[in-house]
């Protein structure tokens, strides 16, 4: 069984399939998206506006969600709206999902995409701002997929996981973030095939990006690395839009990442385990 599962690994790794993507497959959809108050998050909005997806936009910073809000709809969103607040609060998070129910009568698509603002450190001890860090960049985003699952399931919905070269890979200086983007990565990725083995039309994608020229991100590492050259956050955002609607498993932008990123040993053993696990039985309990 060994070969023929490698050979379906690699047909299922290569399989060309961006080349299918169509604005048209966002057109009336509704779609909640996070962070999207500036960086990668305001040009997925802008995207998906453009598409004629219908929006709810969060973030902290209202000011700036009104502006993004405007320009949605002077780029032709079905509709718009923000709900602003903290990430930091899971009662927020939850409510984000249920408001926005209430405004879009459902949800196809759901983008978990914001972070905690962090600068790159030596980790000094502190647990409190740890804990910060995993309820915003980790704990908000499974309060939200939670609340919006139902809504998901009627929909065959999408699940959109924005995460980090450092979700795959430990970088120095980094290891707050690092393992808040890893342990997406642990959580999305066992939740996809509970999904699957529950025959649950539901789709994941974890999005694994290099440095993107977002206003934060080339400030923080500018301090400290040299000789990066970030990708442009507009092409990046689109590969995410056409990655959820696509229905892939992972993304990866820039492109090189991916071939680097690629971990044939995890996805064999991820294999042999899967085909160990007894669902019949399971499902019965
Ligand atoms: P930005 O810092 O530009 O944007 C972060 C967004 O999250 C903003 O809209 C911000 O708005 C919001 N946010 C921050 N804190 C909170 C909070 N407590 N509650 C709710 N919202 C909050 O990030 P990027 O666009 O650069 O990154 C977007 C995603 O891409 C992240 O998941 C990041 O890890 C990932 N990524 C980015 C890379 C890059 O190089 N840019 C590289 C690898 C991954 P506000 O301040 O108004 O709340």
């Amino acid at each position: 069984t060994f070969l023929p599962a490698l050979g379906l690994l690699l047909a299922y790794y290569f399989y060309p399939t961006t080349d299918n993507f169509r604005s048209e497959m966002l057109q009336g959809k509704r779609v909640i998206v996070t962070g999207a108050s500036t960086g990668i998050g305001e040009q997925i909005a802008y995207h998906l506006a453009r598409m004629g997806a219908h929006l709810v936009v969060t973030a902290r910073t209202e000011a700036k969600l009104k502006k993004v809000i405007a320009e949605c709809l002077k780029l032709g969103a079905a509709s718009a709206h923000f709900i602003s607040g903290t990430m930091e609060d899971l009662v927020f998070a939850e409510q984000v999902v249920i408001k926005a129910e209430k405004l879009m009568g459902g949800l196809d698509m759901l983008i978990l995409n914001h972070i905690e603002h962090s600068s790159l450190d030596y980790f000094n001890g502190d647990i409190a701002r740890l804990r910060k860090s995993m309820d915003i960049n980790f704990f908000s985003y499974i309060t939200m997929t939670s609340a919006a699952l139902p809504m998901l399931k009627h929909t065959n919905g999408s699940i959109v996981v924005v995460s980090s070269v450092a979700g795959k890979i430990t970088i120095p200086l980094l290891a707050g973030y690092s393992a808040t983007k890893f342990a997406l990565d642990g959580f999305y990725s066992s939740l996809r095939v509970e999904l699957q083995m529950m025959k649950v039309n539901i789709s994941i994608t974890l999005c694994i990006l290099g440095l993107i020229d977002t206003d934060n991100a080339v400030k923080a590492i500018s301090e400290v690395m040299e000789n990066l050259i970030p990708a442009p956050k507009e092409e990046c955002a689109l590969k995410i839009i056409e990655g959820g609607v696509l229905r892939q498993e992972e993304i990866a932008y820039p492109f090189f990442p991916k071939f680097l990123l690629w971990n044939p040993i995890r996805m064999i053993m991820e294999y042999f385990y899967f085909l160990n696990i007894k669902i019949d039985k399971f499902n019965r309990k």
